[in-house]
């Protein structure tokens, strides 16, 4: 339906923005989990900033701490000179760290997540003295060139020629389409992987220079919702510690409770040197941080610097979710909710050969979509990137926003906000049910 905002936009911003060309909505309104559109329509929104709001569109707490910064008079910006709302986020944020990390420190980065990302390897190459950064297939760690180095995806990168060099991809250890071949017992992908790691970092005959730092995300986001295996974490963290190499966890999309603990690194055990934290951590505003072992702190004054980092009102929203979070029990909710989500999912799946997998750790899941009738080398069904985009748009129609993500945008992704209800939750299922459903037709 034609709407003068919609086109107006069509009309002036560029279309390299993504989101309204495959969901084509104005918002004027949201709370909880669900937001409205300009006719008025609901929808529940299982993309929420893709996972930025743990408490959902508006909540109370959110809204009263940036209330309160408005009323109080504490100035909004003041690049890194202290006050007490920059205080309390840092002390609110210490408090929950993983233990390695409550000792150490916190650079304001951005305020976006790519920029964290670009902080936390200048400060390996720094601290190291080396330059080589391994990053894994599938990967998602932004949209700058350097973080885009890091990408594993081929088709964002190609157009751009050369980015960061002396950057290598090794192959993530995913469930059910895996670089080693199907998954099915005759091969344990996640041990070839960890293998080809600590090749790839300590035998000469990789003929990698050792790297300054391996980034991962504890669970792909962007790329498929691909949980990293508790194995192949143990792995990565004993091959990084032989190396001398920075082992930095991406947790801007896993962070704060939405995987079903509060970090995602830490309940796999990949412990990381670097924590790289945005989304959630902002409570809905910009804000990203790298917190790192203290004896890391070997780079001059000035070495990251930018205007809106450590924003005020992020500050406050960021220590009032962190708190709530905290208080309120989401990650353990998370993983409650989840697990109802994608046994919701896995009820639709067992009727419909259609859904390859679905796969998850807490709120952060999906579904990949496949064509059962033509198999890979491997006998798995191709990817249906055609599917998903129409389910997409089938669960629209039926009051429910989700992404899609991995190969061929084949996965169905739901990243919904911690508050979700039980409610909520089986009416994205039966959304996606019907969706699929409707697709057939
Ligand atoms: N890392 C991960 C794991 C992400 O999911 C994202 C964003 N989806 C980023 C980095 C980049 O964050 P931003 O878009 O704020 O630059």
């Amino acid at each position: 339906p034609a709407d003068d905002l919609l086109e107006r936009q069509r009309q002036r911003e560029s279309s390299a923005r993504s989101y309204p060309r495959r969901l084509p909505i104005a918002l004027v309104e949201a709370s909880g989990s669900t937001v409205r559109d300009r006719q008025g329509r609901t929808y529940i929104d299982c993309l929420a900033g893709a996972g930025t709001l743990a408490l959902g569109h508006h909540h109370p707490v959110v809204v009263q701490a940036l209330r309160d910064v408005l009323d109080d008079g504490t100035p909004l910006t003041t690049l890194d000179l202290p006050t007490p709302v920059r205080d309390r986020f840092v002390t609110q944020l210490f408090e929950v760290l993983p233990q390695p990390l409550r000792d150490g420190r916190i650079l304001f980065c951005g305020p976006t997540g790519a920029d964290a990302v670009e902080a936390a390897v200048k400060l390996a190459r720094t601290v190291t003295g080396r330059s080589g950064v391994v990053a894994f297939g599938g990967a998602y760690h932004g949209m700058t060139q350097g973080t885009l180095a890091l990408t594993g995806r081929k088709a964002v990168k190609e157009p751009l020629g050369s980015l960061l060099p002396d950057v290598h991809h090794l192959p993530f250890p995913t469930a059910f389409r895996s670089p080693f071949g199907l998954d099915n017992g005759s091969v344990d992908g996640a041990a070839m992987a960890g293998r080809l790691v600590e090749w790839a970092l300590t035998d000469d005959l990789s003929g990698i220079t050792t790297p300054a730092a391996l980034v991962a995300e504890p669970v792909q986001g962007e790329g498929g919702v691909q949980p990293m295996p508790a194995a192949f974490a143990a792995t990565v963290r004993r091959a990084t510690r032989a190396a001398g190499t920075v082992l930095v966890a991406d947790e801007v999309q896993t962070g704060l409770g939405r995987t079903g603990d509060l970090w995602a690194s830490q309940a796999i055990g990949l412990d990381p040197d670097v924590l790289v934290l945005s989304k959630a951590i902002g409570g809905g505003l910009p804000l990203a941080v790298v917190v790192y072992r203290g004896e890391l702190d070997g780079w001059q004054p000035g070495s990251h610097a930018g205007t809106f980092r450590g924003q005020t009102l992020a500050l406050a929203a960021g220590a009032a979710t962190i708190r709530e979070v905290v208080r309120a029990g989401l990650a353990q909710r998370a993983r409650e909710a989840g697990r109802r989500l994608t046994e919701g999912l896995a009820t639709v799946a067992a009727d419909d050969p259609r859904v390859g997998q679905v796969r998850g750790r807490g709120l952060m899941a999906g579904a990949e979509l496949v064509d059962p009738g033509v198999v890979d080398a491997d006998g798995v069904p191709v990817p249906d990137g055609w599917l998903a985009g129409k389910v997409q748009g089938e669960m629209l129609r039926r009051g429910v926003i989700v992404e899609v993500g991995g190969t061929h945008d084949a996965v169905v992704r739901f990243l919904p906000p911690l508050v979700i209800t039980d409610e909520e939750i089986d009416q994205v299922v039966d959304a996606f049910g019907a969706a699929l459903h409707a697709v057939h037709a």
